[in-house]
């Protein structure tokens, strides 16, 4: 069963409450420590080692799916935004830029030429 992080409004005390999928925004949780309902859930990245090697093959399994994206910029677009989300992590702007491009059309090579700052992702040791 999992757990949840909840912290009190009222007096501010974290608190940890199993709730089951079943029971989770259903079952009203109140405070531990003062009783109160007004809580809120604490949000906490929960990353755990086992479920990144999970997430890292589900990826695995969409880049195979790579193949012959070339050709369809939108495709190709709406799979690296999916990623994105999976991985779930800040992005840089610049992975947005290239997924609207892509998504609005413009093939790889273009966008590439068009953001002259993706290709120094290597310790720029070519200058
Ligand atoms: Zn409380």
């Amino acid at each position: 069963m999992p757990t949840y992080d909840f912290i009190c409004n009222d007096c501010n005390e974290h608190f940890d409450v199993f709730l089951s999928f079943a029971e989770y925004g259903k079952k009203k949780v109140s405070c531990t420590h003062c009783k109160s309902k007004n809580v809120r859930r604490r949000m906490t990245k929960v990353r755990v080692a086992k479920s990144d090697e999970g997430r890292m093959e589900s990826m695995a399994d969409d880049f195979s799916g790579f193949e012959g994206l070339e050709d369809d910029p939108k495709s190709m677009g709406r799979m690296m935004r999916k990623m994105g989300r999976e991985m779930g992590e800040e992005l840089p702007p610049e992975f947005n830029e290239v997924v609207d491009r892509l998504e609005s059309g413009q093939s790889p090579d273009e966008i590439e030429k068009s953001i002259p700052d993706l290709g120094k992702t290597d310790s720029g040791d070519n200058d």
